[in-house]
Order: C-alpha cells, then structure tokens, then sequence
C-alpha cells in the first residue's frame, strides 16, 4: 500500500509524492530551549520520529533538519512579552547562552532516551542570523514590510493566501490575534520579522541589522534554515497543532511572499498530550510533567512512554494519567515477555521476515501512521501460528519502526541492589519449591520495574 499522510493544508489525506523520487526533505519544527521540555512537547516529536521511521521503511532516504530556538520567542506567540530566553536567564541567574546550551543538552538527552532518531542537521537561530535578515531584506524589497516603534512587521493583507493552512476566514483570525494589543500594527495578524533592543535596556541576545541593533522574530529562523538546509526539497513540515494558526501560517506568508514558489508541499500536526480534565499540557502551567520527573525518577523505562504515544493516533489528543502509564508499563513487560519467548523457541531457526504480516504492518503504518491498529498487527502476528524464528525476525523488522529496542530484550543488565536481593530471595523459594513465596517475590519485582521471566538456562531479569 502506497504512503498515505493527512495533509493540514487539504484537510485530507493524501498519496505522498515527494518532490525527488526516492528523496525526503523533513522539517519539524524544535525546541525553545529556555525550559526542560514537558512529555506534550515529547509526544510531538515521537509522532515526528514515526514519520521519519515509516518514511525510511517504505525506502525513501530523508534529509532531516531540527532548528534550535535560542532567540526571539516570546512568552505570547504573537510579539508581546517578554523573550523566554531572557526570562528563563532571570530565573536560573545564568547567561541566556548558558541556559540555552543547557536545555539543549537536556532535549538531546530525552530524545535519546526515547529512542527518537536525531536529525541529520540542528540548527540554532541564532546560527542563523544572517540568512534571516538576508530574508527580510528580499522582503522588504518586494514591498511586504513596514516599520513601527518597535520592529519590523510583516504585512499580512498584502498575502492573499494567509489562511490557506488555517482554514479559518480572516476575520476570525485577527479577532484571535486581537488579545495581543500593538496600537502601531495595520492588521491583527501581522507579525514581527525583526524586533528592536529597548533603548534602556541591554539585550543578551541582540545583533546588528539594516533596520538596527534587535533580535529576529519567532517565525522567520523556520524559513530561512528549511529553505537554506533543504534547498527545493521542501516536502514535509511539522510541529504541533497550536503552530498552524500562528507560526506555520506565518512561515509561509513570509517564505511564498519572498520566493514566489510553494513552501512545503505537506504539513503533519500532532495532536496535544492533555491531562485529566482535557487540559493541554504546558511549560506555563503547574501541570508540567518532564520525562525525569515522570518516568526516569520513577525507575520507570522511558520506552514505555514511546510504548504509550502508540496507543493514541497523532492526530488524536493523547489523556495522560497514572493509570496510562500503568497500562503501557504492562504492555510494554507482555511485549518484552512475549519477543523473549519467541526468542528463545526460535533459537538456532534461520527465521525469515512473514511476508503477509509484513504487508498487514505496512497497510497499518501507510495509512497516515495508524499505531494503534499496528500495535494490534504486532500482536496478531506474535501470537499467530508461524515460526517462532519467523515471528522474531519479523518482529525485529517492526522495530525499525517501533523503536522500542526489541533486539534488546534478551540482553541481562545488572540488578541494583534492592533487586538483586529480592532476585536471590526467589532463587531460594524456588530451589526450596516454595512456589507461592516465588510467585510474590516475582510480584514484588515487577512492581520495582522489572520483569522476570523462568527459562531453561534460569531466571532472567529484566528493566522494563
Ligand atoms: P516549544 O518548545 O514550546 O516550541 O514546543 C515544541 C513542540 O511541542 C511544538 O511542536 C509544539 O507544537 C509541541 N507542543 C506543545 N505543547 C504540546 C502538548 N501539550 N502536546 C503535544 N505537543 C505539544
Ligand atoms: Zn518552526
């Protein structure tokens, strides 16, 4: 079955044609690096990593760039406030340098955690300066800039495709952009290219430019590092759905409007991680959960929130609670069991991939990443009647997509030492055949994050 996406800008799904043939240009849209990165920010990039995987499994090679935001976005999307880089250097008593090299440090250490595939290329803005004032410059040209007090705007009445990715109609829009109040704009909905150090104040962050010494707006580091990193293969954009009204909406106003050609033929969205209740996740809320503070802190294995981002389609919003992760923890220790198993029994079988459960996967996986129906593939195919070496090499070739280290499962790693002690305790009940203290103690030690399992060469203990 041919790739299918759900495209934001036809609200539809589509066959993906990619510009070259066999060549993907994939841009997602990264961090802002003043704060830890919560696990809403996380589910969107696991989402973006199950396009980039499925992308590589249907054989296309991709060409993957991530910017880095160290500059220019402030705490409103739209212009106002402050820059969170400054403010989270007032918070931490750092450099607003140092805070950035600190949390981009940290985002490359979740990502890697969760298995997520790094991008070809990072890009931070402020690497980017001078490609994005290179840009305002064309744009200032062809006549869609106009200066106020305090930067340089974009015009947005003189773009007559604006709501092409919102689908809203305008005037909805500028009643949206309304709540941010700039007195100097000439439409609700225009948007700073450049903005001006105060004239009191010393910026951190602040460069020189044609119009001044100030700062680049939030949108046009996106445009200038896709168009300068990918060249023509703008094939597919991402980010999260809070980005299509306001920043995946100015991005392209601002990229047609400079180029005169079409900026990214697809545009994917995840969907929000929400919290019981329906609220969204947030960095400005008291509901902000980091991979740390949920999982690893927990002795928990990070996997097992990749394991529950499957669960939920992307485009659908994800709830998160206790109780989820408790069910992806045992999802994910059955899964663990269950590839051991056919490990074990298929040892010394040359297996083969299953050509029809491979196509049922692909049928899953094409039809705009749908992981819950492949999740349920997986488990037809383990407990189907094929060969228990076919069932392995199958599901290692899944796993090119899954992520989930399933090549790993069988690798012992050492005990520390509270479970090691509970571990020896049960080697004992089970050489004085006391079957029910053995069973507890196995309980007792799944609870603390490990799974056992009784084989022939002895018991095996694994991190879940
Ligand atoms: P930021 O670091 O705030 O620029 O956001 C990074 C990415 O996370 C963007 O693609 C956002 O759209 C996305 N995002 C923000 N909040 C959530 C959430 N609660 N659930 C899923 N994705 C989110
Ligand atoms: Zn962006």
């Amino acid at each position: 079955m041919k790739l299918q996406l759900y495209n934001s800008l036809n609200r539809r799904k589509e066959e993906f044609v990619p510009i070259l043939k066999q060549q993907v240009g994939l841009y997602t849209c990264g961090p802002t690096v003043y704060n830890f990165a919560h696990i809403g920010n996380l589910r969107t990039y696991i989402f973006e990593d199950i396009l980039k995987r499925v992308l590589l499994y249907n054989g296309y090679r991709v060409t993957h760039i991530m910017n880095i935001t160290d500059v220019g976005h402030l705490t409103g999307d739209r212009d106002m406030g402050e820059d969170k880089m400054e403010k989270g250097s007032q918070r931490e008593g750092k450099t607003a340098w140092e805070v950035a090299e600190f949390y981009t440090r940290a985002f490359k250490n979740d990502i890697k955690q969760l298995n997520i595939i790094e991008p070809d290329t990072w890009v931070k803005a402020t690497d980017t300066i001078e490609d994005q004032i290179a840009l305002i410059k064309t744009l200032q040209d062809k006549g869609y800039t106009y200066q106020t007090a305090d930067g340089i705007y974009f015009d947005t009445s003189r773009f007559k495709d604006y709501t092409k990715l919102s689908h809203q109609d305008l005037e909805s829009l500028q009643e949206g952009a309304r709540v941010e109040k700039n007195p100097e704009k000439r439409n609700a909905t225009d948007f700073a290219l450049w903005k001006f150090s105060p004239a009191d104040v010393r910026r951190q962050m602040e460069w020189d430019s044609p119009w001044g010494t100030g700062f680049p707006g939030w949108h046009i580091e996106c445009s200038a590092m896709s168009m300068k990193y990918l060249g023509d293969q703008l094939d597919i954009h991402c980010g999260g759905t809070d980005h299509i009204d306001v920043h995946h909406t100015n991005e392209i106003a601002q990229s047609e409007a400079a180029t005169g050609n079409n900026f990214f033929n697809y545009w994917m969205h995840g969907a929000f991680l929400i919290i019981a209740g329906g609220k969204k996740m947030a960095k400005s809320e008291d509901n902000f959960l980091t991979l740390e503070n949920a999982f690893l802190k927990k002795d928990i294995n990070p996997l097992v929130y990749r394991f529950a981002a499957f669960q939920t389609h992307y485009r659908k919003p994800m709830e998160y609670s206790d109780e989820s992760v408790r069910a992806a923890r045992n999802g994910l220790v059955h899964l663990h069991n269950q590839v051991r198993q056919v490990t074990q029994n298929g040892a010394g079988q040359n297996g083969s991939v299953d050509e029809t459960f491979k196509a049922r996967f692909i049928e899953t996986i094409n039809d705009d990443l749908n992981m819950p129906r492949a999740m349920a593939v997986v488990q037809e195919m383990l407990k189907s009647d094929i060969r228990d070496g076919d069932k392995f090499a199958t599901i290692l070739d899944y796993d090119r997509v899954l992520g989930l280290s399933l090549d790993q499962v069988d690798k012992p790693e050492a005990l520390p030492e509270a479970v090691q002690k509970l571990v020896d305790a049960r080697q004992a009940a089970r050489i004085a055949k006391d079957w029910a203290k053995s069973d507890q103690l196995r309980d007792v030690i799944q609870d603390m994050g490990y799974s056992v399992q009784d084989t022939k060469d002895g018991m095996k203990v694994i991190k879940i």
